[in-house]
This record gives C-alpha cells, sequence and structure tokens, in this order.
C-alpha cells in the first residue's frame, strides 16, 4: 500500500475547502498509468489494480481527508466571483525523490463548486493532459505530472457524447493565484495572510521566514512564473488559458486544456479556438504572466504594499528575458554570451515566420548548418546570410564543435506533442485500443533521441490536422 498522507492542506480553517467523498466509476478500467512516476513515489511494486480501486474510490484509506478546494480568478481578464475545485479533489500528499507532492482526482464528481457542471473529465482531455505533463517534464519544464487514467463506460455531454475519465494528477501545489484571489475579494485578509503562512511552511523550498516573508514570497511566485513562461516561448508551448485559477504559485505548468505547440512559426497563434481576442496567443503570454502576477499582486495587497508589489513586479521582464535570452543561445549551440545574440535569433525568428518553418524542426536542423557548414536543404529555407552570420557567431566558441553540436541535440527536441498525434491516440482510445497512446509515451519522453523507428512523428502534421479545433470543453 502505498503511503499517502494527510494533507496538511486540511490544517487550515474550513473556508478553504470542503471535504468531499467522490464518485468512482460502475466500470473502471485503466487506460494507462506511469511508471516513470509510480517509481518516483515509491510505487512501483503496488499493483496497478489496487491503485485502481483506492482512487474509484472502492478501497478507501480512511485516515485521509479528500477535499475540494476553493478558488476564484480572473477568467479572460474577468474577475469570476466563485471558482474552486467543480471536478477536482485534492486526495492526498506523497514523499517522492523530488519531496512532497499531490495527489489530485480530476473528474472524480460533482463538488459545491461544480456550478452547472457534471464534476466530470472526458477521456479526451485526459489524454491531452497526461500526455502533455510528460512531453513537458522530458522537456525540462516545470509541470504537473499524471500517475494513471481511469476510463469508464459513463457518458457526458460536451460538444456531443463522450466517454468520462479520471486524471489521477500529481502536482507540487495545487494553490492558484486564484486561491489568494477569492479570499481577497471576500475581504477576508486574515485567510489571506493565513494561505500566505500555509505557503511559506509548506514550500520550503521556494519560500521562507525572512523579515520581509511576503514580499519576499511574492518575488519568489514573480521570477518562477516568468521562468515557466521563458520556458514554455523556447520551446514554442502555448497555454491556452492563462486565467489566474489556472496559475500554480509554485511556477509549475498545469491545468492543460486547449493547449499547443506551436508547429509553423507565428507569433500571432491562438490554440484556444473559444479565444476568439487571441488574448492568449502565444506571443502574449509573457505580458499575461505579468497580468496574472499583478493579479495576484493586488490579492496580497492587505500583506505587501503597492510601492512594494510594483518593485516585485519590475523584476518580472528582466528574469524572463534572460531566461529567454539563454535559453535562445542554447538553443543556437553558443556557450558564451555576446551582444550579437539577439539579433541572430530575432533574424531566425523572422525568417520562420515569413517562410512558415516548423519551429522545433527548424532549430533541431540547425546542427547541419553547423556540422556540414553547408546544408542544402536548410540554406534553401534559411537565407543563407543568416547562416553566414551563425556560422560567424560560432567561430568566437571556444567549445570544440562537436561538444556544440552534442549540447544543441540536447536542448532542441527531434519531438514534440504535436495535436494530431494526441488526437490519433485519443481516437483509438476511444474505441480500447492504447497502443498509439504506448507509442506516443515512448517519443515524447524521449524528445531529444533520434528514434528512428518513430521517424514519421518528427514530420510536419498531416494536412487533416489543420482542421483540428481545440475548445476549452473538457
Ligand atoms: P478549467 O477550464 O478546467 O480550468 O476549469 C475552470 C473551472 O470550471 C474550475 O473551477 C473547474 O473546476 C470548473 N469545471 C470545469 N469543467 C467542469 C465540470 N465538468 N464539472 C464541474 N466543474 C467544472
Ligand atoms: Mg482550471
Amino acid at each position: 500500500m502505498p503511503s499517502f498522507l494527510t494533507h496538511n492542506f486540511s490544517e487550515l480553517p474550513e473556508e478553504f475547502y470542503t471535504f468531499q467523498d467522490w464518485q468512482g466509476f460502475d466500470n473502471p478500467k485503466i487506460i494507462i498509468e506511469n511508471h516513470a512516476m509510480k517509481k518516483m513515489l515509491g510505487m512501483e511494486d503496488t499493483d496497478h489494480q489496487e491503485l485502481l480501486k483506492i482512487f474509484n474510490g472502492v478501497k478507501k484509506i480512511d485516515s485521509l481527508k479528500p477535499l475540494s478546494m476553493v478558488y476564484s480568478g480572473h477568467q479572460f481578464g474577468q474577475y469570476v466571483e466563485q471558482l474552486g475545485d467543480g471536478r477536482g479533489l485534492l486526495f492526498a500528499q506523497i514523499n517522492s525523490n523530488e519531496g512532497l507532492l499531490d495527489i489530485h482526482l480530476k473528474g472524480a464528481g460533482k463538488t459545491p463548486y461544480s456550478r452547472f457542471g457534471d464534476g466530470r473529465a472526458v477521456l479526451r482531455s485526459t489524454i491531452r493532459e497526461y500526455l502533455c505533463g510528460e512531453a513537458m517534464h522530458a522537456l525540462s519544464i516545470p509541470t504537473s505530472r499524471a500517475l494513471m487514467i481511469i476510463g469508464s463506460d459513463e457518458m457526458v455531454v460536451r460538444e456531443k457524447s463522450e466517454s468520462a475519465a479520471m486524471l489521477v494528477r500529481t502536482a507540487k501545489t495545487h494553490i492558484r493565484f486564484g486561491s489568494f484571489e477569492y479570499f481577497h475579494y471576500n475581504n477576508k485578509p486574515e485567510h489571506v495572510k493565513a494561505l500566505a503562512d500555509f505557503c511559506i511552511n509548506s514550500y520550503p523550498q521556494y519560500f521562507s521566514r525572512t523579515t520581509n516573508a511576503y514580499e519576499d514570497f511574492f518575488r519568489v511566485i514573480v521570477k518562477e512564473t516568468a521562468n515557466m513562461i521563458a520556458h514554455w516561448q523556447a520551446c514554442g508551448f502555448n497555454h491556452g488559458v492563462m486565467n489566474t485559477d489556472n496559475m500554480s504559485i509554485l511556477g509549475e505548468t498545469f491545468d492543460y486544456g486547449p493547449y499547443g505547440f506551436m508547429e509553423d512559426y507565428n507569433p500571432n497563434h491562438v490554440c484556444n479556438h473559444s479565444d476568439h481576442q487571441g488574448r492568449y496567443a502565444f506571443k502574449n503570454q509573457p505580458y499575461i504572466g505579468l497580468w496574472n502576477c499583478s493579479a495576484l499582486g493586488h490579492a496580497l495587497s492587505s500583506l505587501i504594499s503597492e510601492e512594494s508589489q510594483g518593485k516585485i513586479l519590475q523584476t518580472y521582464e528582466a528574469i524572463f528575458q534572460d531566461t529567454l535570452a539563454e535559453l535562445y543561445r542554447k538553443k543556437l549551440g553558443l556557450e558564451l554570451a555576446k551582444p550579437e545574440d539577439a539579433t541572430l535569433i530575432q533574424g531566425l525568428l523572422d525568417i520562420m515566420e515569413s517562410e512558415k518553418l516548423d519551429y522545433t524542426n527548424t532549430f533541431r536542423n540547425l546542427t547541419q548548418a553547423l556540422a556540414e557548414e553547408h546544408s542544402p536543404e536548410l540554406h534553401s529555407e534559411i537565407s543563407k546570410s543568416w547562416v553566414v552570420s551563425f556560422l560567424e557567431r560560432h567561430s568566437k566558441e571556444t567549445l570544440s564543435k562537436d561538444k556544440r553540436l552534442k549540447l544543441m541535440n540536447q536542448v532542441n527536441p527531434k519531438f514534440i506533442l504535436r495535436n494530431y498525434m494526441a488526437q490519433e491516440a485519443i481516437e483509438a482510445a476511444e474505441v480500447n485500443d492504447f497502443s498509439m497512446l504506448e507509442t506516443l509515451m515512448i517519443v515524447i519522453t524521449q524528445p531529444f533521441e533520434e528514434l528512428i523507428e518513430h521517424e514519421k512523428f518528427a514530420n510536419k502534421s498531416p494536412i487533416w490536422a489543420k482542421d483540428i479545433e481545440i475548445s476549452c470543453s473538457s
């Protein structure tokens, strides 16, 4: 039996959550389980049928007190008074070799925060979330990750009728920007303080009780957010629903919905079909990250003066820019920082945009330009003058060319999770064929390997995939 711990969030007053039993499925089945995650949680010897019984609620662990958390948040810029875990449940905490992790069930039935929802998640969205967590993790981007998906024969209605499923998710925290906003806008400064104190005490790897503890707390959140979004930009990840209720205070990517990895480079790309204004377009993500931090700052205004908030928010841009510049330098295989690097990278992005080049493959193929110092294929796509500047810039590096080439292949993925890949896995899983899902797991968890036998997944998406529309419904 895994050693689940009662979540310490339950030590907070009951205004923060509702203790909650959950609704398992009548005929549950395991769609996929994450062996790497099981190992990390010391569960490698736990039989999956036992886990299924535990998470489906058949085998109760009496000591645990699962709860649904309350929060609110700004959705597409508008404040929404009450959200909360409408279909989620904070099940327990567990020790891992990376510290304490939350175990959360998504799609576990109705809660007091369900509003008009049915409390369920659909198989489609749980598969998308499962795959993306693993893909992001393999790219070294902070993220929640899933432990398993439990499928059912229960049907629920979205745009059409779909099968319901439950995602067993892990994350360092499920406390969101919106958790603070809820108490701030309900005029409960004592609860804002209690929550900040709780975070400072619970996440010592991030926060500490300094003399300016709340300022420092906010400073760390701003830093982690800027860092997370710099990583998104570098790998071409578009989150799609950067509402403040989907922003973790520890800067982990989570609540995957209509996300997408950019294919043809287009800074105006909007992956969420429901985002008509393009608020969460790829190029807006850095600004929205800052906007969300300032919304959090506002929610902390009983603890931090406006002046201090302003100063802390001002740190965001430099952290974001410096992190992104460093990530881009690495993608170009450059170890040293030179003043001309910004122009070099912008030059490449401009070419990618005007030539509609695949973001992932263009970076991956840059090694050819460096290795051969002449690549007919690449030269036809990328202007000769850019390649000349690229090679000229490389001549200033001190590391051997072989090492630079190796480093480039360790940061520029060959494989990303293209929407059509997830779509194929979903369509197969809906008729009980999980082989595609398993194959994709092999590919996306080794994004930097050559994997010749899976070469086709490194290609641009097929034409039919252009019609896939990803909406918020999940
Ligand atoms: P999301 O778009 O998944 O981040 O969800 C936004 C809010 O809607 C959260 O409070 C969710 O808990 C809630 N929600 C989304 N889908 C459902 C559902 N099917 N049933 C109940 N609540 C839901
Ligand atoms: Mg959410």
